[in-house]
């Protein structure tokens, strides 16, 4: 079998932003819409690890690789200006909502461990590249997406 999708973006060749995702398939539709539409990129490079960025705190790799795929092709390639780390609720990663106390101990975590990743990964990105961060919550009507300095 094949299949002929039109596709107008091959044309391009810089977008302004790549964004870091976990790969939980609850929130793909979802983080799309965010970055679309309510940060108003509508190109961007996608990478997605379990976790988003969270392995950054581990020593395995992850940082270094992921990095250095960020330069050679997001920066180099497409000449990205801006890297979004965006987590999201009830992540595996943490082991889930239930692992927390309550909510506000989730969002606690989330927002502590996007700071220490931002600012790791600064001091190993080139500067030009601004890191920006947000996180998804469940709320009674579907996600609340927020973002932090
Ligand atoms: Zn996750």
């Amino acid at each position: 079998m094949s299949f002929i999708i039109p596709n107008e973006n091959l044309k391009k060749h810089e977008c302004p932003l790549a964004v870091i995702r976990c790969v939980d398939f609850r929130f793909r539709e979802s983080d799309q819409e965010f970055v679309v539409n309510h940060l108003g990129f509508a190109d961007f490079d996608l990478y997605a690890w379990p976790g988003a960025a969270k392995d950054v705190l581990k020593n395995n790799g992850f940082k270094t690789d992921f990095t250095a795929k960020v330069v050679a092709v997001s920066k180099n390639l497409h000449s990205i200006r801006k890297l979004l780390l965006l987590w999201h609720w009830d992540c595996d990663s943490y082991g889930g909502s239930k692992a927390f106390a309550d909510a506000e101990a989730e969002e606690v975590a989330y927002t502590k461990d996007l700071h220490v990743v931002r600012d790791i990964l600064a001091t190993e990105l080139p500067e030009d590249i601004e890191i920006i961060m947000a996180y998804s919550k469940a709320v009674p009507q579907g996600l609340e997406y927020t973002t932090i300095e």
